[in-house]
């Protein structure tokens, strides 16, 4: 058995409970086998068996109390995964779904798309099984609070700074910073994707989608193509797809449905992205209210029930961008038979490991979530560098690094996938390009 299958089977074995990470983990480990066969060094050094287990765990309690007086509990996380190359970075994510397994998932995860961002950024995730869907800003406040009071021990400006994901907008952010600065007496950055009035910057909001539309631009420019006339579809309608839909709707797509946990909605003249932000964003409404906005006889869009449907619908582009494994082997052949010819990923490892490997053994270009989707924490990063230099950047100048950064990461994942021999394949290009300065660097500081 290969060094990478030892490590990957223990794996297995000791975290035989949390499938998510032991998916995550598979796809990440098997594609690094060329990268031990040229450095075997890295073995000598139990580079993997140190890389696959998270620096730190912290699991912890929330108590809070409902706006009837009645007193619940939650189990808050930070998985601090992997420091070599910065301080650990990752959002956090709220939703009923989150276990160990979750969290341990995207921080890994996490650890190969903040190295492919290019800046010095180490990787964690947290987050907590607290589901805000229907609790009142008071409940989510003094939820926040609580969380924050244990979190507090273990992040810091220098060492671990959180930002959003799944169920943590800005609203939990302010919560969060708030009583962060109450905490510590101080004004730090401590979690990316701040409001723009206490030091958050440009663009942020935009990011995660924005990016994503830049990498799949410069992935169709590559092929002498643009989103002009393309039919895109969108599977959620939170933070990620949101702006996704409004960047490619800029650039002269026809985005044709997009979805929450309900179901989805279709049009074929293209979805009115200002109605989804004021139902989402302002409303915190579900998707099926966007039919409303339309008098009887102008009607053209419908609703249909559960969200999975949704890649039965005929595309040129597929963005995944709601949650993990959204996108199963049927739901991959359904996509290649209806013609699609590209698929990237907005939301983190939405598709199982066999629809992976039905993109990969077909033409469609398949462009990976720690790649596509690392427009925010980049954007996150440029946050940090103009919090400590106490500058603000222009919107123009922030969307204009975004884009230079994305466009590098395809430049990076296409050459580092042709150097190893595997052209278009931009799995085994981003995790190789990723793991390699990780490993260069915890390397050069020792078993630690
Ligand atoms: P949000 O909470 O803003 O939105 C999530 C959206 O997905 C909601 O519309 C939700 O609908 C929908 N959804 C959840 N489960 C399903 C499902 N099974 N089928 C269809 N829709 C579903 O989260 P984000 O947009 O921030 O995050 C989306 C994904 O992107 C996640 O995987 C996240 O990890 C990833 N990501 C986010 C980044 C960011 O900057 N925000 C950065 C990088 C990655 P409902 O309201 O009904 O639950």
């Amino acid at each position: 058995m290969s060094y990478v299958q030892d490590v990957l089977e223990d794996l297995k074995k000791k975290n035989a409970n949390e499938p998510e990470f032991v998916q995550a983990a598979t796809e990440i480990l098997e594609s690094l086998e060329p990268v031990f066969e040229k450095h075997p060094e890295y073995k000598k050094m139990g580079i993997l068996e140190r890389f696959v287990e998270p620096e730190r765990v912290v699991i912890f309690r929330v108590p809070w109390v409902d706006d009837n007086g009645k007193v619940h509990v939650n189990r808050g996380y930070r998985v601090q995964f992997n420091s070599a190359i910065g301080p650990y970075k990752g959002g956090l994510r709220f939703d009923k779904s989150v276990n160990l397994s979750i969290i341990k998932f995207l921080g890994f995860e996490q650890i190969l798309k903040n190295s492919l961002t290019g800046m010095s950024i180490g990787g964690g995730k947290g987050g907590s099984d607290f589901n805000p869907k229907g609790k009142s800003d008071g409940e989510v406040m003094r939820f926040c609070q609580s969380f924050m009071n244990e979190l507090y021990n273990y992040i810091g400006p220098d060492s671990d700074v959180p930002a959003g994901d799944i169920g943590v907008g800005s609203r939990e952010v302010g919560y969060l910073f708030g009583q962060y600065s109450r905490l510590s007496n101080e004004h730090h950055c401590i979690l990316t994707g701040s409001g723009i009035e206490y030091g958050g910057s440009l663009v942020r909001t935009e990011a995660t989608g924005y990016g994503l539309i830049y990498i799949t631009e410069e992935a169709l420019k590559q092929r002498g193509d643009s989103f002009k006339g393309k039919k895109v579809v969108i599977s959620g309608s939170g933070n990620v797809a949101i702006y996704a839909a409004e960047k490619a709707t800029m650039l002269g797509a026809n985005v044709v449905a997009m979805s929450d946990s309900s179901g989805y909605i279709y049009d074929e003249n293209g979805i009115q992205i200002p109605f989804i932000k004021e139902i989402k964003e302002i409303n915190r409404a579900r998707i099926s209210e966007y039919l409303n906005y339309f008098s009887k006889n102008d009607l053209t869009a419908e609703f249909v029930e559960g969200s999975n449907n949704i890649w039965n619908i005929k595309c040129d582009i597929a963005l995944p961008c709601a949650t993990q494994n959204e996108i199963n082997e049927d739901a991959a052949k359904t996509l290649l038979k209806n013609g699609t010819k590209y698929v990237c990923e907005g939301a983190n490892m939405p598709s199982t490991l066999e629809a992976t490997n039905v993109f990969l053994d077909s033409d469609i270009v398949y462009l990976p979530g720690k790649a596509a989707n690392a427009g925010g924490v980049s954007t996150s990063a440029l946050e940090m560098a103009q919090r400590s230099s106490k500058l603000h950047w222009s919107f123009e100048e922030v969307d204009s690094k975004l884009k230079n950064i994305m466009v590098n990461i395809y430049k990076n994942i296409d050459n580092v996938a042709r150097e190893y021999g595997f052209e278009d394949n931009y799995v085994m290009g981003s995790n190789i390009a990723g793991f390699i300065k990780v490993a260069n660097a915890m390397m050069a500081q020792g078993i630690i």
